[in-house]
């Protein structure tokens, strides 16, 4: 099966547990004013491959994964391409190599929900506290996240609930302390994890001559103590 790839990263030990091979798919319908790759957006950019190369690149990297480590599929958001994400899991499967999804969890159709039949970890973006920053700041509504999160639930797939930090919209300490609550309330989920935000993408808005919307602010120094 042919899908659409942005990049590949064969030795990330910051997406999931252990040391992981990571793809980046192409496309992404939603508009994070803190997303660090706007050149996954556009559905149609990236390159086409297919899932038997992608395989073969993850083989030879597997000796490097040890216990804990395997492949992440990342984005853009990849479950716009969910039934190549689940040929790609279900041919790791077979070889025994652990499928972590990062996924923002905004497109919850049957068919990709269907990827998590193959899924062992999920990352799942819980980017914002309300609905309201969600509609402003991400794109979508907070009901898709949260849906997924339940059906992750339902199906007993280990999650990380992650936040991307950001001064003044998400270092609420009382906003982080109910994330940390949900986790906990959540039995599917095995972590919180928060990610201090960061501006090293600015650059990559610039040469694509569009704004950055968080650009004006502060870069995360320290996580909150809570
Ligand atoms: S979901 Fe990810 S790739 Fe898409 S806009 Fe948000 S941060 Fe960027």
């Amino acid at each position: 099966m042919r899908g659409r790839i942005h990049s590949i990263q064969s030795f990330s030990t910051l997406d999931g547990p252990g040391i992981r091979f990571v793809i980046f798919l192409q496309g992404c319908p939603l508009r994070c004013a803190c997303c660090h790759n706007p050149d996954t957006w556009d559905p149609a950019g990236g390159t086409e491959t297919d899932d038997g190369a992608l395989l073969e690149r993850v083989l030879r990297c597997r000796d490097y994964f040890g216990a804990e480590g395997g492949l992440t599929v990342s984005g853009g958001e990849p479950l716009l391409q969910s039934a190549f994400v689940r040929a790609l899991f279900q041919r790791c499967r077979a070889e025994g190599i652990h499928t972590a999804l990062d996924t923002s969890g905004c497109i919850v159709t049957d068919e990709a929900l269907s990827v998590l039949d193959a899924t062992d970890l999920c990352l799942l973006d819980h980017k914002m506290p309300t609905d309201a920053l969600y509609r402003r700041h991400v794109g979508c509504p907070i009901a898709g996240p949260e849906r997924f999160l339940r059906e992750l639930d339902a199906r007993g797939i280990d999650t990380w609930l992650r936040r991307v930090v950001i001064p003044t919209v998400t270092d609420d300490p009382d906003d982080l302390r109910a994330l940390y609550a949900l986790g906990e309330r959540t039995r599917c989920v095995r972590k919180v994890e928060l990610l201090p935000f960061r501006k090293l993408c600015q650059a990559k808005y610039d040469a694509m001559g569009i704004p950055f919307p968080f650009g004006h602010l502060p870069e995360c120094q320290a996580l909150p103590k809570l």
